[in-house]
């Protein structure tokens, strides 16, 4: 067995009170990349404790102190960007190239809160009688519990540390149990920027039972998640014992949508950002394409082109395009999309198999597949995929396909792609998400507000938007 990766807890590196371990498996191959020590509720606690215990040397430190510590990881992040890019692409399977960026990404984070913290502004307001003078201040919030998913492994647990760490926050982390060997070598770099012991806490475990001492716990003041809706509504149900703050990233069903007028050259591109990164598991992939009939048939070909010259392979391959899935039950539910929809009648246009010889035998490749005739019967219309498909549904009228474009319990993403610029005002106002690339198919940027309408979440990570979450408000009437 591989050395076993520990836990971070109170500036120590620790085994499991249960003694447990687990493998970490490559998606690429099915091989073994690592092993961790795998915890449970019993960690949580002691990490809640250790945090509890930091938060107030950390919170009363200046904001400039605490931006040092934030500077420092950041400079550490890109220096080891190649090296937290391979450990990414080994335990989830993402390409190189990708990974790279999403580190860069992740740094770009811990700078933007390390100068942010420093502009954690309060208020004057005129007060309406003459002897009392009103003031409003901003505190952080207390001991933050952050759970993180598997598909970007090292930059959803910057968005969510960077800003917290910003306000004067503790936090205590919990990563996906499929990916935590980028999350400890990101606390590895997080344990050499200096920070002080108890400020940043990691327990990797059982998911339930972590997730339980989480909400229960009195002295957890906020939770802040990316994950599933099932699992967001657990949380926020557990949170309510405690009324806890509560940031929720959840499932997505983007709509791209094509107009007539679009450049559609620039309208593929767009597509197969906003689809086939990280092999179609991101919220925010585009679910629905809905394309204008009288461009239907070009824009297929043109599609279909470009999947053609993509590359399906390993991770860690250079010229790879798109990797695996990232694991068989991931595999399976993007084979049964195919299925379902076929059955109804769609007709597949590219792929639809699951890619099984020569090097892809021991991974979990599907092909990248285009679908066409897909109709609201079909689960791919409703249900999100998290794969690399694309199903097309032809419209006519603008008014018809916003109605079907928000006609979803979701709402992230969504995407545009017109040159008409009243159309595009228009479409951005209409489209009941949280997120609308006009043009645009990779819309992210560290400072601009990311998160979700309707069931796809609460709460707003990124930019100021993301240090407001980890913040309480006070009044403060002076008397005069
Ligand atoms: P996915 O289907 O994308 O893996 P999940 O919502 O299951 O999404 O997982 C996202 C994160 O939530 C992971 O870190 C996972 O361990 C965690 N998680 C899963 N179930 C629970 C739970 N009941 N309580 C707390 N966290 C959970």
């Amino acid at each position: 067995m591989a050395e076993i990766k520990r836990m971070f807890i109170n500036g120590e590196w620790v085994e499991a009170e249960g003694g447990e371990r687990i493998e970490v498996m490559n998606p690429s191959t099915g091989e073994q990349v690592g092993a961790v020590s795998f915890g449970d509720g019993r960690d949580a606690v002691k990490a809640i404790a250790a945090a509890n215990e930091a938060f107030a040397g950390w919170s009363r430190l200046t904001a400039r102190e605490r931006s040092k510590y934030l500077y420092n990881l950041y400079e550490l992040v890109r220096k080891h960007r190649d090296e937290l890019a391979g450990i990414i692409s080994a335990e989830m399977g993402k390409p190189l190239r990708e990974a790279k960026g999403e580190v860069l990404g992740a740094a770009d984070n811990f700078m933007w809160y390390a100068e942010e913290a420093k502009r954690v502004y309060g208020e004057t307001i005129p007060s309406s009688v003459p002897n009392k003078r009103i003031m409003v201040m901003k505190q952080p919030v207390g001991v933050v519990a952050a759970i993180t998913p598997w598909n970007f492994p090292v930059n959803m647990v910057a968005r969510k540390i960077a800003p917290a760490l910003a306000a004067g926050c503790t936090v205590v982390l919990k990563p996906a149990e499929s990916t935590p060997l980028s999350a400890v070598r990101l606390f590895e770099l997080i344990e050499q920027a200096g920070f002080p012991k108890g400020v940043v806490n990691l327990v990797i475990g059982n998911p339930e039972s972590i997730g339980q001492e989480f909400t229960a716990s009195k002295k957890v003041r906020k939770i802040t998640f990316t994950g599933s809706t099932r699992v967001g509504k657990l949380l926020m149900e557990g949170a309510a014992q405690t009324v806890k703050k509560v940031s929720l990233e959840l499932g997505g069903h983007a709509p791209f949508i094509i107009f007539e007028d679009a450049d559609l050259d620039a309208a593929v591109q767009g597509l197969f950002e906003s689809k086939f990164r990280t092999s179609g598991q991101m919220c925010i992939c585009t679910n629905r394409l809905y394309v204008h009939e009288s461009v239907l048939d070009t824009f297929t070909d043109k599609l279909v082109e470009r999947m053609r010259r993509t590359k399906v392979g390993d991770g860690r391959e250079k010229d790879t395009e798109i990797g695996p899935l990232v694991n068989e039950q991931g595999l399976n539910k993007v084979l049964d999309h195919i299925q379902d929809a076929r059955e109804k009648g769609a007709h597949i246009a590219y792929g639809g198999q699951r890619l099984t010889e020569g090097e892809y035998a021991k991974g979990f490749y599907c092909e990248p597949t285009v679908l066409t005739n897909v109709t609201k019967e079909m689960k791919i219309y409703s249900e999100e995929t998290f794969g690399p498909v694309v199903p097309i549904i032809p419209f006519t009228e603008e008014e018809v396909v916003v109605q079907q474009a928000n006609d979803s319990d979701y709402g992230l993403a969504a995407y545009v792609y017109t040159q008409n610029n009243s159309r595009c005002f228009r479409m951005a106002e209409a489209l009941e998400y949280g997120i609308v690339g006009v043009n645009d198919g990779a819309p992210t940027q560290t400072q601009a507000p990311f998160g979700g309408y309707k069931e796809s979440g609460i709460g707003r990570e990124g930019g100021y938007y993301a240090l407001e979450e980890f913040l309480e408000t006070k009044f403060v009437s002076f008397g005069l």
